[in-house]
Formats: structure tokens, sequence, C-alpha cells
């Protein structure tokens, strides 16, 4: 099975447009769309969902309010701030909150602000009557689905929910056995963009990552630190310039030092308002008879997976 990461340095270089153009024209895909964050290859693959799975991951405190003595101890302990007054449902008069800033919390009802609870667990040991629970934390859903070009396996993160990585490696790992179930060899991930967990959560033991940068200086700056983290989790990989013919300088001064870094070159793709048009019909650029839609196959041509 080979499993193609399509990521980049940063946002907007036209990760996900080169990644739904793989999905077209891979032989019986699996799909995987791990740029959690910022998730939009639905927007072009318009996937029917089949099943839906809760996220959840940490944990955040609640009060129950039954128990509580309302003493105040917790929200004197909570280190970020997270056990407020309960002013929901009138539950406390505007005057208790004002006290409560001068006074202190106790006497008055108190909640947990899950936005703001890191789930440390103090509040729980602080309390003495045992009305602090700590739950695990929902922080979105991940999906599998139907799409023209094959079973997609994709994600949301709820409002605030965390992106340690975990939710990028549930997507990929259901992609494998999807794969492995339909006896589908390709996968091609949409990744995230950037440094962080999310991406080393997408590339490890993958066969083949594909950075997509721009000819800019910032395009050149993220595209050497993205290579250094290839190379240091031993991944394979090619470098392809989106909108080259922008700064066609630049662009060969990016594959000079992409061949330095250690990587092959898989090609360029030309700067063509097919590609926003494409964006705006909802369907993948390799869809399209356009000259973005030719580089876009050569490169696709040129990758060694
Ligand atoms: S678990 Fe930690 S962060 Fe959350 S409310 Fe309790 S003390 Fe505050
Ligand atoms: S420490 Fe426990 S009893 Fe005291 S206010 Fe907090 S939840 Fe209520």
């Amino acid at each position: 099975m080979k499993e193609l990461v399509i990521i980049s340095g940063k946002g907007g270089t036209g990760k996900t447009s080169v990644a739904a153009s793989f999905a077209i024209l891979a032989d019986r895909p699996v799909i995987a769309d791990c740029d959690v964050d910022a998730a939009d290859l639905h927007l072009v693959l318009a996937p029917s969902i089949r099943e839906r799975h809760e996220f959840r991951s940490g944990r955040e405190a609640r009060i129950r309010p039954d128990a509580c003595r309302r003493c105040g101890a917790c929200a004197e302990s909570c280190r970020f701030g997270a056990i407020v007054p309960d002013d929901r449902a009138g539950k406390v008069r505007l005057g208790d909150v004002a006290a409560s800033f001068a006074t202190g919390p106790a006497g008055i009802a108190l909640r947990v602000d899950p936005f703001s609870c890191e789930g440390c667990g103090v509040c729980q040991l602080v309390c003495p009557a045992g009305a602090i629970d700590l739950l695990e934390r929902t922080c979105g859903e991940w999906m599998i689905s139907d799409t023209r070009c094959g079973p997609m396996v994709h994600a949301r993160l709820g409002v605030g929910g965390e992106n340690s990585g975990k939710l990028v490696s549930i997507v990929r790992r259901e992609a494998r056995r999807i794969a492995e179930e339909s006896g589908r060899t390709t996968i091609v991930v949409d990744g995230p963009p950037g440094l962080g967990c999310p991406v080393i959560a997408s590339i490890g033991g993958a066969s083949l990552v594909l950075v997509v940068t721009e000819p800019t200086v910032s395009g050149a700056h993220d595209l050497a630190r993205v290579l250094s983290l290839t190379r240091h989790f031993a991944v394979p990989a090619m470098v392809c310039v989106n909108r080259w013919d922008l700064n066609p300088e630049m662009t060969e001064r990016i594959g000079a030092e992409a061949r330095e870094a250690g990587a092959r070159v898989a090609g360029r793709i030309r700067y063509d308002r097919a590609v926003t048009l494409a964006q705006m019909q909802e369907t993948a650029v390799a869809e399209s008879n356009s000259p973005a839609a030719t580089d876009i196959r050569r490169v696709w041509a040129n990758l060694e997976v």
C-alpha cells in the first residue's frame, strides 16, 4: 500500500487543490483529509457521509450543583480562571457576580467554563464535597464518506477543540483500514500546513511526502523547515512549486535548495485562473482541460510513490 501525503510549510499554497486533483487522478484511492483544523477537501469532493464518530480527547471538569457547598475553593485553586459564577438561567444575580469579584467566590453558584478548563484536575483534588467530575472532552467528530473518487475519511474539530495530532492519527488509521479491507493500494492524504504535531502525525511512516510551496521568500523559508522535518522522520520527500511563473528566479532557487536538502523536484504548476474557477465550481483542477491541469498531471506522473 502506498500513502502519499501532501503538505505545505504554510496555508494558502494550493495544497488542497493539488490533493483533490491527485484524488481524481489516482487509481481507486482512499482519501484522507488530515487538515482537520481547516478541512476543505470536502468542498471539492462533495462526500456523502455514511458514518459519524465522536472524537474525544483530554478531560474537562464539571461541577455537580446539587453536591456543591459553594465554598469557592475550586475557583481559588484554578490557575486557568476556568471556574466562573454560574450566571446561566438566572441562577446568580448580578449582585452576586459583582460580590464574587469583591469578596471571592464563596457563597455563589459556580460552573466550569469549558473553553478555559485545561483538565488538570486540581479543582477535583481541593473540592471538600467531591462535587467535581472530570469527564472526557468531546472535541469534534470524524467521518467516513463516499466520494466520486472513492472512500474518504475526514474530520471536524469542535470550537476550541485541541488538535494534538490524535485526530489526524485516527483519520490515517481509518484510511489504512479501509484500504486494506477494500483492496485499494493508494491513499491520498491532504495533510495539515506548518510544522506542528498534526504534521508530524500526518507524515510518520508515509511512502512519500509532496511539499507544495510557492515562489516567495517565505515559501522558500517554510520549505526548508518542512524538509528538515521529513529528513528527521526519514520520509522521502518531493517538492512542487505552485504558481511558479509568478517568480521564475525564486522557483529556480527553491528547486536548488530542495535538491540540496535531499528532496527531488516533482514539477511546477503555473498560475492559472482555472484553479480559482474550479474552486468556485467545487471541482478539482484535474477535472478541467486547463494548463494548470496539464501541469498537475505531469507532477502526478513524476511522483515516485
Ligand atoms: S480541571 Fe484544572 S483547569 Fe479545569 S477547572 Fe479544574 S482546576 Fe481549572
Ligand atoms: S470546591 Fe467543590 S464544594 Fe466548593 S465551590 Fe467548588 S465544587 Fe462547590
